[in-house]
């Protein structure tokens, strides 16, 4: 079996870099993100659902992670939780 360089084990496919470049590709999982809004929507999609999860354990006690705006600060991949 080969794989393909471009491979994405997150996501089980292919996923080569755009013509126009990536911002950040995840050397552990193959993740391409390719602007700094991608980087940021997933890493929002993942505390939104950290802080359903906690508002339903916790209720009131529960203190939401802020989303964020911009990538500055967001260190790892957000399929694998790998450092970039
Ligand atoms: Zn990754
Ligand atoms: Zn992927």
């Amino acid at each position: 079996m080969t794989v393909s360089k471009d491979y994405c084990w997150s996501c089980n496919k292919d996923e080569p870099i755009p013509p126009s470049g990536a911002y950040v590709v995840c050397f552990e999982c193959g993740h391409v993100y390719a602007t700094e809004q991608d980087l940021i929507d997933a890493y929002n999609r993942i505390v939104t659902e950290m802080n359903a999860d906690g508002a339903r354990r916790y209720g009131d006690a529960h203190q939401p992670i802020a989303l964020r705006t911009s990538a500055d600060g967001i260190y790892f991949c957000q399929h694998c939780i790998h450092d970039f």
